[in-house]
Parts: structure tokens; C-alpha cells; sequence
């Protein structure tokens, strides 16, 4: 994760922590160093101009440059910069509510949302101890409805039966009923995927969202695809109210660029990042530590 970009923070930093005084062109000239960093994380240019910006003016001041350890608090500006542009505090799930609280999951063809679902629904299980019922609505694709309930049957958690020929609302309805009668905590609805973003299937989620009342709507994006998962938020948050993110193959992000500008650019919260393919490798979002990561 972010290995390319903390490689070349690393490098600027170490030479500027090893000066014993800065003046402000050193700090400039490292904030160029900086700039080029990010862009080739592919983060947004917008979110870099803010970034490079602020901390740029917090360091060139005087209590900085005349400070006994320049280099440490230039560093520190910076990560207290990362963290802020990664959301700041953890976003953790919001489940106050009357069960069975909804959870609708949303997002591209192959982002990873149905493995996710599932990833979600163990972590609910295990970690919170909630009762969990998960319910695939995808009668686009086939047999999307018999993965989930193979993932389900791997996490130990709960399926909606399947009933054929059932349209997306119809089963959601079904899993609200279901997920009453059983008395289930927390209820997943998987969303039809979709190729792009088309505006039948954004009908069609908002129609769910209508008749489910989800407490959560999480969108899940593919990280390596940097400034698109970007932008595929941006044009599902105008559609349905989404209510946070989740990051899929971090694993294999080595820029993180999406990370890097989802929260600046959306305004949304990333909640979870996913990390493989295996249905435990998934963590809650924490920017604190990201950060951490990044500048090493
Ligand atoms: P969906 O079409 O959005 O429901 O996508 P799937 O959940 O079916 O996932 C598509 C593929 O991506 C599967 O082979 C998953 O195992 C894989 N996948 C999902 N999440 C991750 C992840 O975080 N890291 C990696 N490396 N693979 C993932």
C-alpha cells in the first residue's frame, strides 16, 4: 500500500531532517518535491494545490524555520496535512437505529461489492456480535445471487433465500420482512452492479434505497483505479445520498490516489479499506495511521 509514494516522501524528508537549519527556499523547494509526489500518486490536482498550499504557509513560518528541529516539524505539518485530506478521524458505521438497521451496498461491476458485502457482514458478526442477514438484489448478472450465498455460507452469515424471477425491489421487501421476523440486527443488500455509471440501474438503486430506509449507503470502489473511483463517487453521490466508502485492493495500491483525494473531493468518508481477497481482509478506515504509513 502507497509504497511508491512513501518511497519518495521518504527521500525528500530525510534530506530535509538532516539539515540542521532551514530557510524558506528549502522548504519550498521540498514542497515541490512534494507536489510531483502526490500528482504521480495520481492525486487529484485540486486536492494537491490545497495540500501544498497550506502546509507550505505553516512552514515557512517563523517558529518553524527558527525552531531547534526544523526538518521534525515540517515533517509533522505534513502529517497532520495527510491526515486531515484522508478525513481525519476514523468514520466508523452508523447502526443507531431501529433493526433491522439497512445497509445497501452499491457500486461498479467487479469493484469488489459482493466480496465486500460479505467481508462486512463477518466483521458485523464476529466483531460486534450483531445478527446479520445478507441479500443479494443483482438479477442482472447471473448467478450474482448464488455468490453471495456461497460467500455467506464461507462467513457463517445468513442468505435471503433465493426465489426467481423476483425484481430487486420485491426481494428487498422480502429481505426487510425476513430480516423482522428473524429478528436480525443488521441487514446487507448487495446492489445489481453496473458496467458504468447508467441511469436504469441508478433507478433501480434508488427504488431500493426508497422501500429500505438504508441507515448506510457504501460505495465500493476499485483504489487502483485512482482518479476514476474518484470520480464514480462523485457521480453516485449525486444520485443517492451515499454515506461512505469502501476502498477495494489497497493491497495492490501503490499509488493511493484514490484514498489520497475521496474524502477532499466527495466530501465522503472512506469507512473501510479492503486489502485481498480473502474474506478477512478488510479493516476500518483509520487516516491517523495511513499517514503514518505513507511518511514512514
Ligand atoms: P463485484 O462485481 O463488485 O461484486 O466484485 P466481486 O466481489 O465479485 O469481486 C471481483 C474480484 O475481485 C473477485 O475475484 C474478488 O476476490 C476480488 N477482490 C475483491 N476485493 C478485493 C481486494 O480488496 N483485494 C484484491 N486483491 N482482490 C479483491
Amino acid at each position: 500500500m502507497f509504497d511508491s509514494l512513501s518511497d519518495r516522501l521518504s527521500g525528500v524528508f530525510d534530506r530535509l531532517r538532516g539539515r540542521g537549519a532551514l530557510t524558506e527556499d528549502d522548504v519550498r523547494a521540498a514542497m515541490r518535491e512534494v507536489r510531483i509526489a502526490l500528482l504521480e500518486a495520481d492525486v487529484a490536482l485540486p486536492v494537491v494545490r490545497r495540500f501544498i498550499d497550506a502546509v507550505t504557509e505553516q512552514a515557512i513560518g517563523q517558529q518553524v524555520l527558527r525552531s531547534v528541529t526544523p526538518g521534525q516539524q515540517v515533517v509533522k505539518i505534513v502529517h497532520d496535512a495527510l491526515v486531515e485530506m484522508l478525513g481525519g478521524g476514523t468514520s466508523d458505521l452508523d447502526l443507531a437505529a431501529t433493526p433491522p438497521v439497512v445497509i445497501m451496498m452499491v457500486g461498479l461491476q467487479g469493484s469488489g461489492k459482493t466480496t465486500s458485502t460479505a467481508k462486512i457482514g463477518k466483521l458485523l458478526k464476529e466483531k460486534q456480535g450483531k445478527k446479520v442477514l445478507m441479500a443479494s438484489l443483482d438479477v442482472n448478472r447471473p448467478a450474482a445471487q448464488e455468490q453471495l450465498a456461497v460467500l455467506g455460507g464461507q462467513v457463517g452469515v445468513a442468505t435471503l433465500p433465493i426465489v426467481p424471477g423476483q425484481q430487486p425491489v420485491e426481494i428487498a421487501n422480502r429481505a426487510i420482512q425476513a430480516a423482522k421476523l428473524q429478528a436480525i440486527d443488521v441487514l446487507l443488500l448487495d446492489t445489481a452492479g453496473r458496467l458504468h455509471v447508467d441511469q436504469a440501474l441508478m433507478d433501480e438503486m434508488k427504488a431500493v434505497a426508497a422501500v429500505s430506509s438504508p441507515r448506510e449507503t457504501l460505495l465500493v470502489v476499485d483504489s487502483l483505479t485512482g482518479q476514476d473511483a474518484v470520480n464514480v463517487a462523485q457521480s453516485f453521490a449525486g444520485e443517492v445520498p451515499l454515506t461512505g466508502v469502501v476502498l477495494t485492493r489497497m493491497d495492490g495500491d501503490a499509488r493511493g490516489g484514490a484514498a489520497l483525494s475521496m474524502r477532499a473531493v466527495t466530501g465522503k468518508p472512506i469507512k473501510f479499506a479492503a486489502t485481498g481477497e480473502k474474506l478477512d481482509a478488510i479493516e476500518a478506515f483509520h487516516p491517523e495511521r495511513v499517514a503514518s504509513r505513507i511518511l514512514g
